[in-house]
C-alpha cells in the first residue's frame, strides 16, 4: 500500500514538474500546427468541403487582422477574399491568390492517409494532399502578414488574399467568374501572384505564361470490309496515317526538350488520350470486320510564343484532311492571346518593375529564382492574364520533388517555413510605394 502511494506521488510529481517544464510551442512550430490543420480539411475533388475550409479561413484571417468576405458567384462555391487595408487604398492593389481544393487521391497507395498531414520527424515531411498544390502557398501568405504585422509593418496599398474554389476543375465555379464581377473590379487589381511548381533545385521557379489546352479529336470513315482483304481508304487505314503524323510531329517537340534546347512549357505537347475504333462483341472485338469509322483523341498543349496559323494548317492539312475523309472537332480550343489580342504573358524582364521588385524580394529573403518559365499545364493565373492583368506563377519550394496530382505528395517544414520569410519580404516589397527619389520613375506607374 505504502509502496503504491509513494509511486503514485512520485507519479504525479514528475508529470507536474515535465508539465512546468514543457516550453510553450514556438512561433514557427504554431505555424507548422495551423498549415497541418489546413490540411486535413477534405477538400478533394469532386466534394471539396468548402464550407469547412472557409471557416477554418477565415479564423486564421481573424486572428492575423484582415478584413473577409465571402463571395458565392456561383451556388455552393465559396469564394474567401481578404483585404488588408492599406494606408493609401487609391494605389492600385496586389492579389495574392490560392484555390482552396484539391485533386482526389488513392489513400491505399499512400505511406500517410492522404488528410493526416503526418510530419514524419526525421525527414521533416508533411504528408498531404494540398501540401504543395497548393495550401501551403494560401497559409504563407497569412503566416508571412502575421509577422509583418507584429513587426508594425503597415501596407501602403491594399493587400486582397483570396481562397477559390475549383481550380482543379476549370475554374468555371471561382476565378473565371470572379475577375469579371464587380467586387473584382472594385479591388483595382495591378497584380497577381498565382501558384507554381516544387522545384527539385536550389532555385525557385518562376511561371510568367502558360499553355493554353486544345483538346481535338480526329474522326475518319472508310468503306467497311472483310478482315482478309486489303484495300485502300478503310477509316483504319485513314486514321493510322494521321496518328503516324502527329507522333512525328510530337518527336519533334519532345526532341527539343531532350535535347535541353527548349524548356518543356516552350513546346507543343501532343499526346494521345485514346484511339476507338472497332465493332464490339460481348466479348471483345469482331475480328473479321474492317470498321467503318475511326476516331483518336488528342491532349495539345501550345505555348504562346507559338505560330498558331502553322499549327492550323498542319491540322488540316496534314493530320485531319478532308481528301482522306477525316473530320476533326475541338473539345476545348483555348487561345493563346489575352482579351486584347496581345500573347497572354507577363514580362519578366526589367521592363516589368513588378517583376523587379519580385527578384529583389526574393533575393533579399536568401532565395534565387530561376529563369521564368512557362507553365506547362494551366492554373486559374491563365483568367487573370486574360484580362490583361500580370500574374507570376510562384510556389516557394526549392529542394523538393515535384509531386502535385501524386502519391505521397510532401512538404519539408524547414521548406514551408522558409517560404513564409520569401513572402514576408515579397509582400513588404510589393505594399511600398516609393514616391520621388531619382530611380523612381518606373515605381511611379505602379
Ligand atoms: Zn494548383
Amino acid at each position: 500500500m505504502a509502496t503504491a502511494s509513494t509511486t503514485l506521488l512520485l507519479s504525479l510529481a514528475f508529470l507536474a514538474f515535465a508539465w512546468a517544464a514543457s516550453p510553450s510551442p514556438s512561433p514557427d512550430a504554431e505555424a507548422i500546427s495551423r498549415f497541418q490543420e489546413y490540411l486535413r480539411i477534405d477538400t478533394a475533388q469532386p466534394a471539396p468541403d468548402y464550407a469547412a475550409a472557409v471557416a477554418f479561413l477565415r479564423k486564421q484571417a481573424a486572428d492575423a487582422g484582415l478584413e473577409a468576405r465571402t463571395l458565392e458567384l456561383v451556388a455552393g462555391k465559396p469564394l474567401l477574399l481578404l483585404r488588408w487595408p492599406g494606408r493609401r487604398p487609391s494605389l492600385p492593389s496586389i492579389l495574392l491568390n490560392s484555390h482552396t481544393d484539391v485533386v482526389p487521391s488513392e489513400p491505399n497507395k499512400w505511406d500517410h492517409p492522404p488528410f493526416s498531414a503526418a510530419l514524419d520527424e526525421p525527414s521533416g515531411r508533411i504528408y498531404a494532399r494540398g501540401s504543395q498544390d497548393m495550401k501551403c502557398v494560401g497559409m504563407q501568405y497569412l503566416e508571412a502578414i502575421r509577422r509583418l504585422r507584429s513587426a508594425g509593418f503597415v501596407p501602403d496599398r491594399n493587400i486582397y488574399i483570396t481562397f477559390v474554389p475549383d481550380e482543379e476543375i476549370g475554374g468555371h465555379g471561382g476565378v473565371e467568374p470572379f475577375v469579371s464581377s464587380k467586387e473584382f473590379k472594385d479591388m483595382n487589381v495591378a497584380l497577381v501572384l498565382d501558384e507554381g511548381l516544387a522545384s527539385p533545385g536550389e532555385e525557385y521557379r518562376v511561371f510568367y505564361a502558360e499553355r493554353s489546352p486544345w483538346w481535338l479529336t480526329i474522326k475518319a470513315t472508310g468503306a467497311p470490309g472483310h478482315g482478309a482483304k486489303l484495300y485502300d481508304g478503310s477509316a483504319m487505314e485513314n486514321l493510322m496515317k494521321s496518328v503516324e503524323a502527329i507522333r512525328r510531329f510530337r518527336t519533334s517537340q519532345f526532341d527539343l526538350v531532350k535535347s535541353g534546347e527548349k524548356a518543356e512549357g516552350d513546346v507543343v505537347s501532343v499526346n494521345f488520350a485514346y484511339l476507338k475504333a472497332g465493332t464490339p462483341t460481348p466479348t471483345g472485338f469482331v475480328m473479321n470486320l474492317q470498321p467503318s469509322e475511326a476516331e483518336v483523341g488528342l491532349d495539345i498543349r501550345i505555348p504562346p510564343s507559338a505560330h498558331v496559323e502553322a499549327l492550323e494548317r498542319r491540322l488540316v492539312e496534314e493530320w485531319a484532311p478532308p481528301s482522306r475523309n477525316l473530320t476533326f472537332e475541338f473539345k476545348q480550343k483555348m487561345s493563346v492571346l489575352d482579351n486584347f489580342g496581345k500573347p497572354a504573358m507577363t514580362a519578366a524582364d526589367s521592363t516589368n518593375p513588378w517583376w523587379t521588385l519580385l527578384e529583389e524580394a526574393v533575393k533579399s529573403a536568401d532565395g534565387k529564382l530561376g529563369k521564368a518559365e512557362i507553365f506547362p499545364a494551366s492554373t486559374d493565373a491563365r483568367y487573370f492574364r486574360k484580362i490583361g492583368l500580370p500574374a507570376f506563377g510562384f510556389s516557394p519550394m526549392a529542394n523538393t520533388p515535384i509531386l502535385l496530382h501524386d502519391h505521397n505528395e510532401f512538404l519539408s517544414k524547414d521548406e514551408y517555413l522558409k517560404g513564409i520569410g520569401i513572402y514576408e519580404s515579397i509582400i513588404r516589397a510589393l505594399a511600398t510605394h516609393e514616391d520621388g527619389g531619382k530611380d523612381d520613375e518606373s515605381r511611379a506607374e505602379l
